[in-house]
């Protein structure tokens, strides 16, 4: 960390500065220069909360040169990590991975067709919601526990790993019981409670990026999961909202190649809630493995027209299969380029 004085500080104001920085148990070098003095920060481990010095009479700027997220961060760990999940593995050499299903389970056939269906069709996968966030409390909120069982038990019948989302810290040992990885939605991805708490539960996340959030947000989100010394996680680009209203949100693809120079985590997207309108899904999924993507995660629901969320962006069956071949033909091409 480098502290930036004004150039009208006085010594006794960089003394100050100087005093507060040893009193946090750090190291402070003055570097006087012609305009004005910096101090430099030494001997922290990780990132340092900047808030009281930031605060003092004389102090200009402070420029963090540690990142925020250590842990995440290449810096730290050069090598890509493989997350593994349930012997699937997301990460740097392995296949895209293909998580498919509903955006919710909503019943035990519905459930059991969709399983069947993206198996398949090569999905490794299942993906269903039980506990749903949706932005107003008159939508269908998801079946909860019984909703876990068919989850389970539709993955159980197609020998497919399931995932669910996690919405509350009560809900991770149940859910845990239920699903080989726990998604935490846009909506929470700085639940900081949460995250701390799925990083306990040593099961593999799945973290979504934030409806606003910047790449340093999302980031350190996922820090708060690996101090907590839980290291699968697997990042998930979903689009972020801008002003453009003619897609649900908007796909910031830009973030999987430079996620992937900044951080040793494997990162997946999720064209479906990124673009909330079915055709877009299959050109978006394809641009997301040409950039680099380890995975794509779509909603599919045996009968979309039908389905209690998201049926406009969720492919049938035979959509699903079109796109999967498609996908088999370009991750040939691009292993042989
Ligand atoms: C979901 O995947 O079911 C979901 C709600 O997605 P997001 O958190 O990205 O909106
Ligand atoms: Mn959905």
């Amino acid at each position: 960390m480098l502290i930036v004085m004004h150039h009208s500080a006085t010594d006794e104001q960089v003394q100050a500065v100087t005093n507060a920085v040893e009193i946090m148990g750090l190291t402070a070098e003055p570097i006087p220069g012609s305009l004005r003095t910096a101090i430099g920060v030494l001997g922290n481990q990780g990132y340092v909360d900047d808030t009281t010095i930031r605060e003092l009479p004389g102090v200009r700027e402070v420029i963090h040169v540690s990142k925020p997220y250590k842990l995440v961060s290449r810096d730290f760990h050069p090598d890509s990590s493989i997350v593994e999940a349930a012997g699937v593995k997301f990460g740097d050499g392995q296949p895209p991975v293909i998580i498919a299903g509903p955006c919710s389970v909503e019943s035990e056939v519905q459930m059991l067709s969709a399983a069947r269906l993206v198996k398949e069709n090569g999905a490794q996968m299942l993906r269903g919601g039980a506990f749903k966030p949706r932005t107003g409390p008159h939508s269908f909120q998801g079946l909860g526990v019984e909703g876990l069982k068919y989850l389970r038990q539709a993955g159980d019948a197609e020998g497919l790993p399931v995932i669910t989302e996690v919405m509350r810290i009560e809900q991770i040992e149940t859910i845990c019981r239920y699903a080989d990885v726990l998604q935490v939605g846009a909506r929470n991805m700085q639940n900081f409670d949460l995250l701390k708490e799925v990083g306990k539960s040593g099961h593999p996340i799945l973290l979504k990026r934030g409806l606003s959030a910047t790449i340093e947000e999302f980031l350190s989100a996922a820090e708060y999961i690996l101090s907590e010394g839980n290291p699968r996680v697997i990042l998930c680009e979903r689009g972020i909202r801008t002003f453009e209203k003619a897609t649900r949100n908007t796909l910031d693809l830009s973030v999987v190649p430079l996620i992937r120079e900044m951080s040793h985590l494997p990162i997946v997207v999720d064209p479906s809630h990124a673009t909330g309108k079915r055709s877009l899904v299959g050109p978006m999924a394809k641009a997301a493995i040409v950039v680099g993507a380890h995975g794509i995660m779509i909603e599919v629901h045996p009968n979309p027209d039908q389905a209690l969320c998201d049926g406009a962006q969720s492919l049938n069956g035979e959509d699903f299969s079109k796109l999967v071949a498609e996908l088999a033909r370009l991750q040939n091409f691009l292993v042989s380029v």
